[in-house]
């Protein structure tokens, strides 16, 4: 039984790509996210981590990746989230396909499972994401780089599961962490948590034969929860544990604090406070404008800066 309050639906997704310029140039230029942060990896000082997101930098806005320019590519694959799915308002896909056409990014419309209007692409390093029309999203717009609200992303609108044991995955889902099924066919089935709709959808793709996942760019590493509050956490990673599942104590993110663990079919979940959020220490019309370190890496700032790659903002910062 799953203690109060319910998880929130989803915070953050993580992935590895390759160039980091070619990262920031497609989810700021061509989805029209907004870059909100850049720091390191706080596991690898050397590899920068970024933060994409609505307006606002709110949760339920933010991928993020860990760029590794030399890094082999991934294979997408049981054990992984394998699609990233964002909402945009109803009525969008016009002109979203025309925007992907006049930027050169291939694309395939289509309905899914479900009847809803999605438009299919790949990233710079070949990760699924979609463009979804939601009528399940009661989330307000924050856009970016000039994107109307009517048509600009609104955060995620689901994160799409290969699971390595898809009826555990579920069960965990349901019995543990407190989603809802709301759809299931046989080969997809899709969950809600907290308020539902778009943000909080979990979908768990049954395909047999797959193979595992490897880790690499353009795979994701891990999807993160949204929970109000440390003590929140605190109750949950105390149900997680009582499971049966490894999970971690809780670590300072600085932006959210998170506890990790696996779910049975192999995907590395976390949960992650809602505060303090991305304006924890940049001012709103601020963020992603430097390079941000943890307190605890500051005197090394001189020494992460000089192996950094070079990029260049979509504001025009010259990193690192
Ligand atoms: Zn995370």
């Amino acid at each position: 039984m799953a203690p109060q309050p319910e998880l929130l639906g989803i915070h953050h997704i993580t992935a590895m790509c390759g160039d980091p310029q070619a990262n920031v140039d497609f989810y700021c230029r061509v989805l029209g996210l907004r870059l909100v942060k850049v720091t390191i990896n706080y596991d690898d000082p050397g590899t920068y981590h970024l933060y994409y997101g609505d307006g606002l930098g709110r949760p339920g806005s933010l991928f993020t990746t860990f760029p590794w320019p030399s890094s082999y590519r991934g294979t997408p694959g049981l054990g992984q989230v394998e699609t990233v799915a964002y909402s945009v308002p109803r009525g969008a896909q016009g002109f979203w396909k025309e925007r992907l056409t006049t930027k050169g990014i291939p694309f395939s419309a289509n309905l899914n499972a479900l009847n809803e209007s999605v438009l299919s692409l790949t990233d710079p390093d070949g990760m699924s994401v979609e463009i979804i029309e939601s009528a399940y999203d009661g989330r307000s717009a924050a856009a970016w780089d000039g994107l109307g609200d009517d048509v600009a992303i609104r955060g995620f609108h689901s994160a799409a599961l290969a699971s390595a044991r898809p009826n555990e995955s579920a069960i965990f889902l349901t019995d543990t962490l407190g989603f809802r099924e709301i759809y299931n066919d046989g080969e997809t089935i899709r969950f809600e948590v907290g308020e539902g709709g778009a943000g909080t959808f979990i979908d768990i793709i049954d395909r047999p034969g797959r193979d595992f996942g490897r880790m690499g760019g353009g795979t994701v590493h891990h999807i993160a929860f949204r929970t109000e509050n440390d003590q929140v956490s605190e109750n949950w990673r105390q149900v997680i544990s009582a499971n049966g599942r490894q999970v971690t104590p809780i670590v300072e993110r600085n932006y959210f604090r998170s506890v990790y663990f696996r779910e049975p079919g192999g995907v590395l979940y976390e949960l992650a406070t809602d505060p303090p959020g991305m304006t924890y220490n940049e001012p709103l019309e601020e963020l992603g404008t430097s390079l941000m370190l943890p307190p605890w890496l500051e005197e090394r700032r001189e020494e992460i800066e000089s192996v950094l790659p070079t990029f260049t903002s979509p504001t025009g910062v010259r990193f690192p």
